[in-house]
């Protein structure tokens, strides 16, 4: 008779809690339907098809009516700074990170994003004060990486190196040609203060660093270049060949110089036909006209200049090849024929001069070793675009 009555007891409780459960997941449901409002199914709508405008609308209206909807600011902040609203975005990440009712990873999160809005911005102390700010949170990895590109951009080469070694203490990824790159920026600032004792140090601990910095030796010889070391100067780019040869026409004019300060004319001479042959560059190819010339006279570097153009078709050089038909001495017409041709050539050799980046495209007529498009270390290679376009390289035996 007690187990009847236990049954008894026990029905209407179980009848009761499915009740409850029914009544509870009512709730939910309802509750998730406030959170989210036909607007946000619209603004996803309108994301997925490509509409960001439409999107933000439609996402401002559901953060209008419930403030309590993280994501989703962010998720907007995001969509600000992809159209370049970055004052917009600095609103919304300014708002989260001075919530005190959201999660303490949020907030961090906020003054993340914040700092990347700044930076963005071009608001460099802010944003060095924003990622600073997260240095014993679960933000410090990235904050760290992101400060080194800040020290990257206001060129504080010191500060740039000392954020490196700590993220690689930490265990990051910072490429050690990075910061040799660092290191060999610090000695072009003392080389263009005349203190070149300074450079060679910082050139030196640049080598430490990365044995292969091709930069670092190439400055190496810029720095006994300009103590009129010639010799030792010759030196240091012949190890920058070892290393890196393709990064010679970028000292061509110093090195010639080099051997002929040092009465050394037909040895130099002789190396830039090697290097011309070895590693063809249309800057080392008019670098040695030059030295032709001053040995063996205009005419014999005009024949020499012709048969390279001839060998290895280019505008460039063919441009430098009418240059130097003109300066002699032409009949009225014929003058004037030549100058028509090179003005016309001239339209496309401006292109065709430049410099290209390998991995953003960027293009600029002067040499970078960092890139101004994407900030990436050697990816811009000192080969002119023509040279790349025709006489294609394994791009990666060019890189540093
Ligand atoms: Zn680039």
């Amino acid at each position: 008779m007690q187990f009847e009555a236990w049954w008894l007891i026990l029905i209407p409780i179980v009848f009761s809690l499915g009740w409850i459960a029914a009544r509870l997941d009512r709730k939910i449901r309802e509750d998730e339907q406030k959170v989210m409002p036909t607007s946000y199914f619209k603004g996803v709508n309108f994301l997925l098809n490509e509409q960001p405008d439409k999107a933000i609308d439609a996402f401002l209206e559901v953060a209008a009516l419930d403030t309590s909807t993280v994501e989703l600011h962010f998720a907007l902040a995001n969509l600000f700074r992809k159209k370049g609203e970055i004052d917009r975005a600095i609103r919304v990440h300014q708002f989260l990170a001075q919530r005190e009712q959201i999660s303490q990873i949020d907030r961090d999160q906020a003054t993340f994003e914040l700092g990347v809005d700044y930076l963005k911005a071009g608001i460099l102390d802010r944003a060095e004060l924003a990622l600073k700010s997260l240095g014993n949170t679960s933000f410090k990895t990235q904050a760290a990486s992101q400060l080194l590109d800040l020290y990257e951009l206001e060129k504080d080469w010191d500060k740039a190196i000392e954020q490196a070694n700590q993220m690689r203490q930490l265990g990051a990824e910072v490429p050690i040609s990075s910061i040799s790159h660092f290191y060999c920026e610090l000695a072009l600032q003392a080389i263009a203060n005349v203190q070149l004792d300074l450079a060679t140090t910082y050139l030196h601990t640049a080598l430490q660093v990365n044995q292969s910095s091709v930069r670092a030796c190439l400055l190496l010889g810029d720095v006994h270049f300009q103590a009129e070391n010639y010799l030792q100067a010759l030196q240091a780019w012949q190890t920058a060949e070892q290393l890196n040869p393709w990064y010679l026409p970028l000292v061509g004019q110093k090195i010639w110089i080099a051997y002929a300060n040092t009465n050394q004319t037909k040895q130099g001479l002789h190396v830039l036909v090697q290097y011309c042959k070895k590693y063809p560059s249309i800057d080392l190819l008019l670098i040695l006209i030059e030295a032709q010339e001053q040995l063996y006279g205009a005419e014999s570097a005009f024949q020499l200049l012709r048969q390279e153009v001839r060998a290895r078709p280019s505008l460039l050089a063919l441009d430098a090849l009418l240059e130097r038909q003109l300066n002699d001495q032409l009949s009225h017409d014929k003058h004037e024929d030549f100058q028509l041709i090179r003005e016309l050539i001239a339209r496309f050799t401006q292109r065709l001069e430049r410099y290209r980046c390998q991995t953003c495209g960027f293009q600029a007529k002067s040499f970078y070793w960092q890139c101004p498009g994407c900030a990436n270390w050697d990816s811009i290679i000192p080969r002119r675009a023509e040279e790349l376009d025709f006489y294609p390289v394994n791009t990666k035996n060019l890189m540093a």
